[in-house]
Parts: C-alpha cells; structure tokens; sequence
C-alpha cells in the first residue's frame, strides 16, 4: 500500500511506496513509525494538547548516521520535514501533517568531562537528564527551569533558566555542536570552525540544520541553592509588583526571579479560604550562600501579609523540577512574550486587570527579571539579538477545555498585542512564539540579515522550516 506524504511548499502529495520506505527501514537502525503502526498515536503526541498533528513517518533517530539517513529521505522525496528534539515547543513545530519527523528523542546521551568543566549533550536530551548527570560533579550548565523541556529546541532559541543573569542563556554557553545539515552533511560548529554557523544557532533556533549534540560550559552550582518562592494576595499584586520593580534595579547577578500572576490552587498545600482567588508570586533561587540570599531575598518576602512563603534551600535538580507538575503533557497551552524596558505602572496595570480577565484559572502572566550576563554581549555577538531588555513578560494561556481554545488564544494574543502599546515594549522571545506568529524582525532585529545570507548557504531549499522561519534569499515563505 502507498503512503502519502506531502512536499516541502505544503501542499503537493507525494506518493511513497512500501518499497520505497522498506529501502528507508534497511539503511536506517531506529524505529520507523508509520500510521496504522500501534505506536503511531504514542509517538506523534506532542506536551501541547492543542496541536493534533499526523505526519507520515516518524523516523526515530538512534545517532547521527540515522539522522544522516532521515535527511536523505527527506531530499529525495521532497517530504516537509520537521525536526523533534524534547517535543516541547508550543507552536507544536516538531511535527508535520503528512510529511517526516525526524525524531530525535532516543538521543538522549549526556557525557561530563567535568576536568574540562564542559558536557556533551545528544539533540533528543531534556534538561532533566542533562541537570542529573552533571550535578554528579556539582556542575551544571545553565538551562530553563521545567526539567521535561528539550534543551536542543530550548538553546537554540536562547535558554533563559535560573542561572540566567550570573552566566548568560544557554546559547551562550554552546562551546561547540555538531550538526547535520541540508545537504546531509556533518558539520562541527565552533569558534574557528564553521563560525558563520556557530553563530547562527546561538540563537536563530532550527534554521541550519539539525544538532545530533552540543557541548556546553560548566559551572559549579549547588548542590543547594537557596530558593525564594512567596506567594501574596492579588489585592496587594500592584504595590508588589512596584516593589519588585524597584528590587530588580540593584538586584544581585546571583538571583534569578520571576514575578507571575496565578490564581491559587485548590490543594492541601494552599489555605482553603484563598483557594482561586488572585496571586501574584515571587519565585526564584540564589547562587549562592544562604546568608547572602537572607540579605537578598528579605526585602522580597515583607511587602504584604503573605498567603503562605514555601521559601526553602533545594537541591538544585529539585530546584529545576519544582514546576513539572503544572506542565502535564496533553494540557492545552499557548504562551507568547515581548521584552520590557520600563516595568511602568501602567504596564503593571495591565498586566494586574489582564490576568483577572482570562477565561482560564491555569493561566500566568510571568515577568522574567534579566541583565547581568545576558546583556554583557552585544546584540550581534550571537544570533540572540534581544539582549538588553532587563525584563520578559510572558502570557501564558494554560487550560482544560477544547471548546474553550479560541477564548484562551485570544486572550493571550491580545494581551501580549495591547501591551505593545506601552512605551519601550518591543520584541519576542522565540522559545514562547505564540502559534508561529512572530515575524523575523521581532525575533532577530539587527541581526536578521545576516541569518538570511547564513541560511541561504546552508539550508538554500528551506528545508528546515517548521520553526521560527528565516527563508532563504531566493525562495519565499510559502515555497
Ligand atoms: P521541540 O518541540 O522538540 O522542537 C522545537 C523546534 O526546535 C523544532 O521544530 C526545531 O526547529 C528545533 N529543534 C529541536 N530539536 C532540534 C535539534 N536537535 N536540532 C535542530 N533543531 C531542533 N524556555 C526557556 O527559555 N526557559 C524556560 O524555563 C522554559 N520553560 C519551559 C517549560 C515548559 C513546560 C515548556 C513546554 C517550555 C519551556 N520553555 C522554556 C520553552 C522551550 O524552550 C521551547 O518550547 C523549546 O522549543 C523546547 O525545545 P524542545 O526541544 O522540547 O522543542
């Protein structure tokens, strides 16, 4: 029987044979997943609920020579691909209808050269494994903060964890990484190798190829780091928020907070009497001693009366699982962010009456503190181009209900779309895009240009382009 699958512009079929993908299976080691296949449904969910996608085949990747493989099918037979790295990215880019992922889930090698202080990372590891291996040397690289995410889609597109400020994002830490590009050749990037590339994916995210592994810097962190996790009422969220506002301003580099509106869950932990009402909540970790994260955190944790403070020292792998439980895979999610420079108050206004307004109890709005070593590098030093923001906000739509999911988008979309409306919001952060919704020049400023002149060399067909899209010279973005 013939499977159908869909070329690169979207929209042709293409036919692919048994024959045709039994040739595939023979050079290719790991599972090959088609539909019909038991495992088919398993295999192609993606952590967004919303997005139901069914490609033709699933090819998962058990190392490079396998995504070699996986490149070539795609060439040959004009498929759409896209590419699976941790499955977490909430656009749902890492599957295509009726075309190939190629999978690299399996690959989730993390090896510590902790003489060297650096980790080799496979394409397909989440930050989870990556943390676990590393703190065996009381190491670590700086990541994000749920430990399910993928760290190849989440580095690409910067990485902004709880290290963030004391050593930048995670792209900025990539020492060198291997990749397979369009034309299925096996490239190493680093500084004096293939440097164009190298600093196209610290930060331009899945345009050039796909990264089998990264190498990364290592720092000595924890094993205990001093967390700050405070949770106010919402009638205090303004005069909070101010004061946040102004700690930020002279904030050590070795805390790392966000501030977010939540409404309170109805759980033992919680008092009953405050059980869904509006929160707002101071949430971070300090690298470093206990007593100087006192010093730091005290004036944080007496602006109001609070609802309850779980404040505590945590093993850093704790630390970075301590929100898995309020991503489950299979909820339904869209998140979207613009970077800040005045934390006004009427940006905290809105940010205050937009989250009383949303149709789900699930939903946050995050302001992200960043600086310190983020903007130490100029803005074309990396790909990463929105570097000097100090903050992030985030809008993020989280809910149960299918019938409910114009209702959620909207209201994260519109949020994000009248806060651009305040003086110095500008911007997006291409790990919350929104559902594939950011235009380049958001993303990538300054440095837009000179993606394209990158892109088109190494990807001239786009054949990476279920992702944040640089199209190449010559093509459009409907090709
Ligand atoms: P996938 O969905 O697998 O891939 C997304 C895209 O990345 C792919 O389409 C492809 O373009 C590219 N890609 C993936 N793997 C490869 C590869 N090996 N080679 C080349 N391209 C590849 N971000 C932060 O910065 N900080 C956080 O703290 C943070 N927390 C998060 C928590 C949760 C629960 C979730 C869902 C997301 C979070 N994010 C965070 C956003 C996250 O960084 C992005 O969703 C990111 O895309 C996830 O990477 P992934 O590999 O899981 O993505």
């Amino acid at each position: 029987m013939a499977k159908v699958g869909r070329t690169t512009d979207g929209a042709t079929p293409v036919e692919l044979t048994d024959d045709a993908i039994q040739a595939f299976e023979a050079r290719f080691a790991g599972p090959v997943i088609t539909p019909g296949d038991p495992a088919y449904d398993e295999t192609r969910a993606l952590w967004n609920g919303v997005i139901d996608k069914r490609p033709a085949i699933i090819a998962q990747c058990t190392g490079t020579a396998d995504v070699v493989e996986a490149v070539a099918l795609a060439r040959e037979h004009d498929l759409s691909v896209a590419v699976r790295g941790g499955g977490h990215n909430v656009a749902g880019y890492a599957s295509a209808d009726d075309g190939l992922v190629i999978d690299l889930s399996p690959m989730t090698g993390v090896f510590v050269d902790h003489e060297a202080r650096t980790v080799r990372v496979q394409g397909g590891a989440t930050l989870g494994q990556v943390d676990r291996e590393t703190q065996l040397f009381g190491l670590a690289t700086p990541l994000g903060v749920v430990s399910a995410t993928g760290v190849a889609g989440l580095s690409l597109n910067g990485g902004l964890g709880h290290l963030r400020r004391k050593y930048g994002l995670a792209c900025d830490n990539i020492v060198s990484a291997e990749i397979v590009t369009a034309d299925g050749q096996v490239r190493t990037a680093t500084v004096d190798q293939n440097d164009d590339l190298f600093w196209a994916i610290r930060g331009g995210g899945g345009n050039f190829g796909i990264v089998t592994s990264f190498e990364f810097r290592l720092y000595e962190v924890g094993p205990e780091l001093p967390t700050l996790f405070i949770w106010y009422h919402g009638d205090d969220a303004v005069s909070v928020l101010k004061a946040y506002r102004e700690y930020t301003k002279t904030a050590s580099r070795d805390a790392n907070t966000i501030a977010f509106t939540y409404a309170v869950p109805e759980l033992d932990e919680f008092p009953e009497a405050a059980w869904g009402e509006p929160a707002v909540i101071l949430f971070g970790a300090f690298d470093g001693s206990v007593a100087d994260a006192d010093a730091e955190f005290t004036q944080l944790k007496t602006l109001a009366d609070p609802i309850v403070d779980f404040s505590d020292t945590l093993p850093y792998v704790a630390l970075q699982s301590l929100l898995d439980e309020d991503y489950p895979d299979g909820l339904r999610y869209y998140w979207k962010s613009v970077y800040v420079d005045d934390l006004s108050d009427e940006v905290i206004d809105h940010i205050v009456r937009t989250h009383g307004e949303s149709p789900s109890a699930l939903s946050t709005v995050d302001i992200w503190h960043l600086g310190g070593a983020i903007a130490d590098r100029d803005p074309d030093e990396t790909a990463f181009a929105n570097r000097n923001a100090p903050y992030m906000v985030t809008y993020e739509a989280n809910w149960e209900d299918p019938s409910m999911d114009d209702d959620n988008v909207a209201w994260g979309r519109t949020g994000i779309s009248d806060l651009r409306q305040f003086k110095g919001v500008a911007g997006a952060y291409g790990n919350f895009p929104g559902f594939d919704e950011a235009p380049g020049d958001l993303l990538f400023g300054e440095n837009y240009d000179r993606l394209v002149e990158i892109k088109t060399t190494y990807d001239p067909t786009n054949l990476f382009k279920l992702n944040q899209n640089i199209v190449p010279r010559g093509a459009s973005a409907d090709d």
